[in-house]
C-alpha cells in the first residue's frame, strides 16, 4: 500500500498542519507517552493516555512515601486524599466548590450509593426518570435499586443520534418523581443534554438530579454550583486519564449532604474510622459518602492530568475539543460520506462534546484492521466507528492520519 493510498485530499492534510500550528495547546502533547508503534490514538475518551510525569510521581512514591513513611502516610496525607483529589476535581473540571467531591470506588458503586441515598431521602415519590440510551450500567443499577426498593423507572427513548431534551423530562416528571439520572454527555453520539434547563425542571417538581459526568468531566465545560445540581458522579480514566480502573468521583450538593445517607456504611464513611465504635454513625460532610480504603496509588496519574487541565485551563480545551470534532465532521461530509458514511452525532458543535460516531455497516471489520496498524479509534455496535478527541493530547495531523487511513479501508473494501 503506497503512502499516498492512505493519506486524505492534500487540502486535508495542509488544513490539519495549519490548525496544530496555530493550536494554543499544541506543546501539550509532548507531555504525554507517545510510543511510535501507535500512528494515532482516537479512543482517549475511553482510555486517556499517560503522561510521562506519571513515571517518576509513582516511582518516587514508591520509594518515598510508601517504602520510607509506610504506615505513617496515612496520617499524613494519604487519608486526605480522596477530598484533596475530589477538590482538584471540582476546581478544575466541574465548577464545584471544595466540600462536594470525593474520589472512591468505581463510577458503579457510586451510582449505585448516590442513587440509593437520593430515593431514600424522597419518600413516598415511587417514580426515577431515566433513559434507554443511557450507559448500561446505569440502565442495571437504576432498574437494580428500583426494584429493591418498590419503585419504578419511567424510561425515556430518545432520538440515539441526539439525546434526551428537556421535554421529554418534562413529560414525566410529576410530584411521583424521586430522582432524574441522565448522563450530560451521551456515551454514543456525544449529545450534550441541557444540564442546567432539566437540573430546574426537575426541582420545579421536587425531584433530585443525578448527572453523570464520564464523558464531560475534562472535555466539556460544567457548571455544577452554578446550576444548581444535587449529585453527580463520573469515572476519571477517560478525559481525566487516571489510567486502567482508576477511581471515580461523586459530587454531592453542600445543601445535601448531611441529610443524605449511603448504603454502603464502612468505617472510612464513619465520623470518626478510628474510634472503631460499636456503631455506625455518618462522618459530617462529603466524607460519609465513602466506604472503604481509599485507593491512593491509582489517584496519583489522575492528580497529574487535572494539574495539566488547570494549567491548559478548561475553555481553551473545549475550544480545541470543538475544532478537532469539526474537523472530523467535515472530512466525514466530504471524503468518507461519499463512501456509504453517516454521522451519528449533533451537528451543532454546541450540543456536541469530544468524539464522533460515523456509521458505516463495514465499521466493524475497518477498525479491526486499524488496530492492526495503530491506528486505535473504538467501536460500538453495530456499526459505530467512535473517534474520541482528547484535545491535550491529539493532534489534528493524528487525526488527518487516522481518517485516511478509514478512507482508505472503505475505498478498498472487498478489493
Ligand atoms: C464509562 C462509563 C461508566 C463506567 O462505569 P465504571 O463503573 O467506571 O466501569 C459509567 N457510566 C457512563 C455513562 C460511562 O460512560
Amino acid at each position: 500500500m503506497a503512502e499516498d493510498d492512505v493519506r486524505l485530499p492534500r487540502a486535508f492534510v495542509e488544513r490539519a498542519a495549519e490548525l496544530d500550528d496555530r493550536d494554543p495547546l499544541r506543546a501539550f502533547r509532548a507531555e504525554f507517552v507517545l510510543p511510535e508503534g501507535v500512528l494515532a490514538y482516537l479512543d482517549g475518551n475511553s482510555l486517556g493516555r499517560p503522561l510521562v510525569v506519571t513515571r517518576d510521581r509513582l516511582a518516587r512514591f514508591v520509594d518515598g512515601e510508601w517504602g520510607e513513611r509506610l504506615i505513617r502516610a496515612w496520617d499524613e496525607t494519604w487519608l486526605a486524599r480522596p477530598t484533596a483529589v475530589g477538590d482538584l476535581i471540582g476546581r478544575a473540571v466541574l465548577g464545584a466548590a471544595p466540600g462536594q467531591t470525593v474520589v472512591a470506588d468505581s463510577t458503579t458503586v457510586l451510582l449505585y450509593k448516590l442513587v440509593r441515598a437520593a430515593v431514600d431521602a424522597r419518600p413516598g415519590r415511587g417514580e426515577i426518570i431515566a433513559d434507554t440510551e443511557n450507559f448500561p450500567t446505569d440502565r442495571y443499577v437504576l432498574t437494580a435499586v428500583a426494584a429493591e426498593t418498590g419503585r419504578t423507572v419511567r424510561w425515556i427513548e430518545p432520538d440515539p443520534a441526539t439525546g434526551v431534551r428537556p421535554a421529554e423530562v418534562e413529560a414525566l416528571l410529576s410530584d411521583r418523581t424521586a430522582l432524574v439520572v441522565l448522563s450530560h454527555v451521551a456515551y454514543k453520539s456525544a449529545y450534550i443534554a441541557d444540564l442546567p434547563g432539566i437540573t430546574a425542571a426537575a426541582h420545579r417538581a421536587g425531584a433530585l438530579v443525578l448527572w453523570d459526568l464520564c464523558h464531560s468531566a475534562g472535555v466539556v465545560e460544567v457548571g455544577l454550583d452554578a446550576a444548581d445540581v444535587d449529585l453527580a458522579v463520573g469515572c476519571s480514566y477517560k478525559f481525566l486519564n487516571g489510567g486502567p480502573g482508576a477511581p471515580a468521583w461523586a459530587y454531592v450538593a453542600q445543601r445535601l449532604q448531611d441529610r443524605l445517607v449511603q448504603p454502603i456504611a464502612g468505617w472510612m464513611g464513619h465520623a470518626e474510622p478510628f474510634a472503631m465504635g460499636p456503631e455506625y454513625r455518618p462522618a459530617p460532610g462529603i466524607r460519609r459518602f465513602l466506604s472503604g480504603t481509599p485507593p491512593v496509588l491509582a489517584m496519583i496519574p489522575l492528580e497529574d492530568m487535572l494539574t495539566l487541565i488547570e494549567r491548559a485551563g478548561l475553555p481553551a480545551i473545549r475550544a480545541k475539543s470543538v475544532s478537532l470534532t469539526e474537523y472530523a465532521v467535515a472530512v466525514a461530509d466530504e471524503v468518507l460520506a461519499p463512501l456509504g458514511v453517516v454521522v451519528a452525532s449533533p451537528r451543532d458543535p454546541d450540543h456536541r462534546a469530544g468524539h464522533v460516531l460515523l456509521e458505516h455497516d463495514a465499521m466493524a471489520t475497518v477498525v479491526e484492521e486499524l488496530w492492526r496498524r495503530g491506528v486505535i479509534p473504538d467501536f460500538r455496535r453495530p456499526r459505530g466507528l467512535r473517534i474520541g478527541l482528547s484535545p491535550l493530547s491529539t493532534s489534528f495531523a493524528e487525526l488527518a492520519t487516522a481518517l485516511g487511513h478509514v478512507r482508505q479501508l472503505l475505498a478498498t473494501r472487498g478489493g
